[in-house]
């Protein structure tokens, strides 16, 4: 042990690298890409530090070319589950105990293995198995996860920084203590950071974690886990559990040393595990903590001051990229009758160039939606939108899957500003759009603020500031990262600390020290140095 108070290297947003023609990281990616194109891996689970084939497998493709198998990887059954359990528990007996800095170095050794060498190999890897465009990964998997990794360990140290005062005569402290049992992470396909973000926020404060990826994200998640294993990760802190989640997850939660969820997926799902946990209540060690990130319906609203140019880009910038599977993603868009026309000019003069395809062709600045299922709901709801009274497709409306499930990038102008695509998640390429008449900007805000469940994100544009503080207070709990005069998408971890509420989730902020807080159980200690050595007060004696 060291006598010594450490810091945290201090955090520094990881610089997004360009992919420009001639750099050099162009052509590690292309040639890195190639290679992991061409081989198929085979993917355990990983328990207890140690690879576990169960011999009942799935295979994982690229969705912009779903003949092109990627990887088969092997489905925890329940009594892997239990075995994850138990390795869980073990490693917590050990890691929950560690000093903090070495735990915290572990995940610090991650984030440069990640900003190095294994750059290119999780950009490919998110390329290829989630279809997102070289810029894509490298925001997504490099980036975003990188400042994940590094970030957060700068915040855990200022969260143990938290003390409270001391009266005369004593020493108060707390302990912030991890969670007593493990933490079940269920992590969404979209993001690759998110993957990673979910089990190794809680195991930095000395928490254990049994983490499920989503079938679709299985691929990238496996060199995360390798990653981590590399920095240092002992045995049984993370494991790695890919499988069926209805079955999984009722194991899980069916054992006493459950105590905590960190998810971010579907509204839904979300809400049947809760209900799933509250319906065992009685039967936890402690009460789980229950953070969940879920689905949204992202708006942006613009008054008849919007500056036209800057919108029509957040419209497209905020809508299609990575084929609007962000749940940031711009989905219902409100704009001035006045300032349609042209409006409509711009946007659909960019829309005009976009192209649609393979990833691996550096001119596609849009891939493939994930999977069937995906692609069989998205294109559902672009055939109602065609044959729909007073509904219009402007751009956009076409589909096709015989190689890849690729959908081009759609808008939708509506007359009805409650129709269906308005209102829900559609998370695909598709915006609707409604101009509404100038003289109804306050009921617009309230239509905006009232129309759907969720409250994620949304995005204000105006250069009059009087509409914009009447958007701020109409719209303050419409959206838990809310834009002025940018689109909805892209927070930076460290920056715009990320998350929603309503319908979108517990909003515990990821990427923040908010996050954090919800993976410690603190003990306040009290020491007297000089304890009273009588019972009686002062105010006892008669005279
Ligand atoms: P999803 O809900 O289908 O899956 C998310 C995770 O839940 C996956 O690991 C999946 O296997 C698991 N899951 C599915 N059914 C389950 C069950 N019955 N029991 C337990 N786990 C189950 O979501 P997705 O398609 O991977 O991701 C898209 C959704 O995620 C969208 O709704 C999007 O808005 C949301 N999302 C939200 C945020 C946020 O920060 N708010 C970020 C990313 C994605």
């Amino acid at each position: 042990m060291m006598n010594s108070i450490p810091n945290v290297p201090p955090p520094i947003n990881e610089p997004v690298l360009s992919y420009a023609p001639g750099t050099p990281e162009r052509a590690l990616l292309k040639e890195t890409y190639a290679r992991m194109h061409g081989e198929e891996i085979e993917i355990p689970l990983i328990i207890g530090g140690r690879e576990v084939r169960t011999g009942n497998t799935e295979v994982q493709v690229s969705p912009h070319e779903h003949g092109h198998v990627l990887a088969r990887y092997h489905k925890a059954g329940a009594a892997e589950v239990r075995q994850a359990i138990d390795a869980a528990n073990k490693a917590w007996k050990d890691w929950s105990n560690w000093p903090w800095e070495d735990r915290l170095a572990v995940f610090q050794r991650a984030a440069d293995l990640l900003a190095t060498r294994y750059r290119p190999v999780l950009n490919a890897a998110t390329m290829l198995g989630q279809s997102k465009t070289a810029h894509q990964a490298e925001i997504d998997s490099a980036c975003e996860l990188i400042d994940f990794l590094r970030f957060n360990t700068h915040f855990a140290q200022k969260l143990y920084s938290e003390q409270p005062f001391s009266g005369p005569g004593m020493w108060n402290r707390l302990d912030h203590r991890p969670l007593e049992g493990f933490v079940y992470a269920v992590t969404p396909f979209n993001f690759t950071a998110i993957a990673g973000n979910l089990p190794t926020a809680p195991a930095m404060l000395g928490n254990v974690a049994l983490w499920k990826p989503a079938a679709t994200a299985v691929y990238s998640g496996w060199y995360i886990m390798q990653i981590l294993m590399e920095a240092g990760l002992p045995p049984g802190v993370i494991n790695f559990l890919p499988g069926d989640p209805g079955p999984m997850t009722e194991t899980i939660l069916g054992d006493r040393s459950l105590a905590g969820i960190h998810f971010t997926g579907s509204t839904s799902v979300f809400q049947m595990i809760w209900r799933q946990v509250g319906e065992r209540i009685d039967q936890y060690r402690t009460y789980p903590r229950l953070v969940g990130e879920t689905g949204g319906k992202d708006f942006i609203v613009a008054h008849a001051s919007a500056d036209p140019a800057a919108l029509a880009t957040a419209i497209v910038r905020g809508g299609y990229e990575y084929q609007g599977q962000k749940c940031s993603a711009a989905s219902r868009v409100y704009v001035p009758q006045s300032l349609w026309p042209q409006v409509r000019e711009l946007t659909l003069g960019m829309m005009e160039t976009i192209r649609v395809g393979d990833v691996s062709d550096y001119r596609n600045f849009m891939g493939a939606v994930i999977d069937r299922k995906a692609y069989d709901k998205i294109t559902g709801y672009i055939k109602h939108a065609h044959a729909a009274d007073d509904v219009e497709v402007i751009a956009g409306g076409t589909y096709d899957d015989s190689v890849g499930y690729f959908i081009q990038p759609t808008l939708v102008q509506v007359q009805d500003s409650a129709y269906q695509l308005m209102c829900e998640e559609v998370f695909g390429p598709v915006v609707s759009l409604y101009p509404y008449p100038d003289a109804e900007w306050e009921q617009t805000l309230q239509i905006v603020d009232q129309t759907s469940p969720y409250a994620l994100t949304g995005a204000v544009f105006s250069n009059d500031r009087a509409a914009l503080l009447q958007a701020d207070r109409a719209l303050r709990n419409a959206a838990g990262n809310f834009y002025v005069n940018d689109k909805p998408t892209g927070a930076v971890v460290g920056q715009q600390p990320f998350g929603g509420a309503r319908g979108s989730g517990t909003n515990d902020k990821a990427g923040s020290i908010l996050n954090l807080v919800r993976w410690i159980s603190p003990r306040t200690i009290k020491e007297t140095f000089a304890p009273a050595r009588s019972y009686e007060y002062p105010f006892l004696a008669e005279k």
